[in-house]
């Protein structure tokens, strides 16, 4: 009887110890808008730090071009390149429809004909596992099976200390009801950035006040008792680089007497020539090219993947780095800003993560960051949407 009740109570250790080992993650990813990669070594982040230390890091994130916050973050969130999820810019036209899209214009980010892309809460969702959202580009899109289960329309004004509340109160629900991935999302250091510039006092107050967020996220998590069952990964959709009065380029001024239109000001200018002045307007670009480039649509080089969507421009101007494109309706503003060359190391982001299914203690160099979709499938044992641009054998290394 003895031996009986023994041999039961190891079955059931094994059933128990089998269903702990395949117990389903949690995931936290968290963006910091405009973190530039090297505002880590400032010395000003002790809780990423702590993520530094006891998970992974890479040198930098690089980013998709155009180095802006929407495009990036549904790369991020989709693992695919804007041509192919179909957010160009923050903003930009559909030329058939004449419809626009603009991050703040809720009835446009709501509107899902214009996401081409799964994100991750969708593949996720479909494979059985609860999302929520506080805050992600993209996460409130009106159709209900493209959205996490729970999201959060964007307020800026919305206090950091209630979205890191909320987001502990989602991992309190019953758990049959519980989110297991969770974005999180803050502005501050873009905000901040843009404002005062990369090295201004006020930017620097925008490092500590998120970093601080971060270990308020770590202790909520480790009073719920949570903490080393959950990932975190931080990351950051671009960088920031300084603009100066004295380093701007005034397009229309270049193309007058050319009928065109613009999109865009600063490090990249969209311009689509009226019929038959395509020819025109680019010779008289590429005549004055000065500090910046111009490129037909289809010369656009490769690695930006930026060519193959149809609200693409017929021409496209960059800025050399730190250089600005104006048009006479759009001034300079601001005195830093992102949005050049994916390469330029100034325009990287951050990538950190912590947690069960990370390895510890191990920084790598640069990772892309259409290759955190895959990841994420990965950490959960999912099947990742195909085809997508990113790939696992990138990043993969990073999990144990
Ligand atoms: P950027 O112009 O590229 O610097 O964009 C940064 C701005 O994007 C932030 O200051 C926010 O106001 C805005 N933003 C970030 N996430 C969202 C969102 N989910 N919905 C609307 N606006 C957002
Ligand atoms: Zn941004
Ligand atoms: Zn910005």
């Amino acid at each position: 009887m003895r031996q009986r009740f023994r041999n039961i109570l190891i079955f059931v250790l094994f059933l128990a110890a089998g269903a702990l080992a395949r117990e389903r993650p949690y995931v936290i990813l968290i963006s910091l808008d405009g973190f530039r990669w090297d505002y880590l070594d400032r010395g000003l982040s002790p809780n990423l730090e702590f993520i530094r230390r006891h998970g992974v890091s890479a040198l930098s994130l690089e980013p998709v071009f155009p180095t802006k916050t929407f495009p990036n973050h549904l790369s991020i969130i989709t693992g695919l390149y804007p041509e192919n999820h179909g957010i160009l810019f923050n903003r930009f036209r559909d030329p058939f429809s004449g419809r626009a899209y603009a991050l703040n214009r809720p009835e446009a980010v709501r509107d899902g004909r214009w996401y081409l892309g799964e994100p991750f809460w969708q593949t996720a969702e479909r494979q059985g596992i609860i999302c929520a959202s506080y805050f992600w580009p993209g996460s409130e899109i009106e159709i209900d099976y493209r959205r996490p289960t729970y999201y959060e329309p964007y307020e800026h004004e919305r206090p950091y200390e209630t979205r890191v509340r909320g987001v502990l109160n989602w991992l309190q629900l019953p758990a049959e009801k519980r989110p297991h991935f969770i974005t999180l999302y803050f502005d501050a250091v873009d905000s901040k950035g843009h404002r005062y510039g990369t090295g201004a006092a006020e930017t620097d107050s925008a490092i500590v006040q998120v970093d601080s967020m971060i270990g308020l996220l770590i202790r909520g998590l480790r009073d719920l008792n949570l903490l080393n069952k959950t990932n975190i990964i931080v990351v950051s959709d671009h960088g920031m680089l300084d603009v100066s009065r004295e380093k701007v380029i005034r397009v229309d001024e270049m193309l007058k007497g050319i009928p065109c239109t613009f999109q865009q000001s600063g490090p990249v200018v969209m311009v689509q020539p009226d019929s038959g002045y395509v020819e025109a307007a680019h010779k008289r670009l590429q005549q004055q090219a000065r500090h910046y480039r111009v490129y037909r649509r289809q010369e656009m080089p490769d690695y930006w993947r930026f060519s193959g969507h149809p609200f693409i421009t017929d021409l496209i101007l960059i800025a050399d780095p730190g250089w600005s494109l104006l048009t006479s309706d759009r001034p300079l503003r601001g005195r830093a800003t992102h949005g050049w060359d994916n390469h330029l190391l100034a325009m990287h982001g951050i990538f950190l993560a912590m947690g069960p299914n990370f390895k510890e203690g191990y920084r790598t160099g640069t990772v892309k960051n259409i290759d955190i979709y895959p990841l994420l499938c990965k950490i959960f044992d999912i099947l990742p949407r195909q085809p997508i641009d990113g790939s696992l054998e990138r990043i993969g290394f990073l999990l144990k």
